[in-house]
């Protein structure tokens, strides 16, 4: 089991946040954005921005190349609706995408918006760590954050 505070300053213990996130166990602060046979999106649950979303498989896998025929194309074809929610709801121009296997939970991709003000925190990718903690520390208050608009 492992411990995770969630961004409203609440601890949980799960095995696996992916699975305990699409399972409903864990209600994300922004709720479900969508959900699908194979994924569910969510606000993230740690770091408060705006239209960061999170897509989880639902099956317990860690890498893409596990995915079978029929999720990877309605991954993509989640991915983009999702994207595009991004845009028209929110106004957000730029997308930053980010996978990684060495997780303790399952299959996710970030889906984190630029914003204006991130760019005091430099250019590009090397801006992502320092905006993520920034958020965590600074932004909780925000309530506007949790809201995360259905496509
Ligand atoms: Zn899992």
């Amino acid at each position: 089991m492992r411990e995770i505070t969630l961004s409203d300053g609440k601890k949980i213990k799960v095995e696996c946040l992916s699975c305990a996130i699409a399972g409903g166990i864990v209600e994300p602060d922004g709720g479900k954005v969508m959900e699908t046979e194979f994924f569910h999106a969510h606000q993230d649950v740690i770091y408060p921005i705006r239209g960061l979303v999170i897509l989880t498989s639902k099956r317990h896998v860690k890498g893409f190349d596990e995915l079978t025929e029929r999720e990877k194309s309605n991954y993509i074809d989640t991915l983009s609706k999702i994207r595009k929610a991004q845009r028209n709801v929110l106004g957000i121009e730029n997308v930053y995408y980010f996978y990684n296997e060495d997780t303790p939970h399952h299959f996710h991709t970030w889906m984190i918006p630029r914003y204006d003000w991130m760019t005091r925190f430099g250019r590009s990718v090397e801006s992502v760590k320092p905006v993520l903690q920034h958020a965590r520390v600074k932004l909780n208050h925000e309530k506007n954050v949790q809201k995360v608009k259905k496509p």
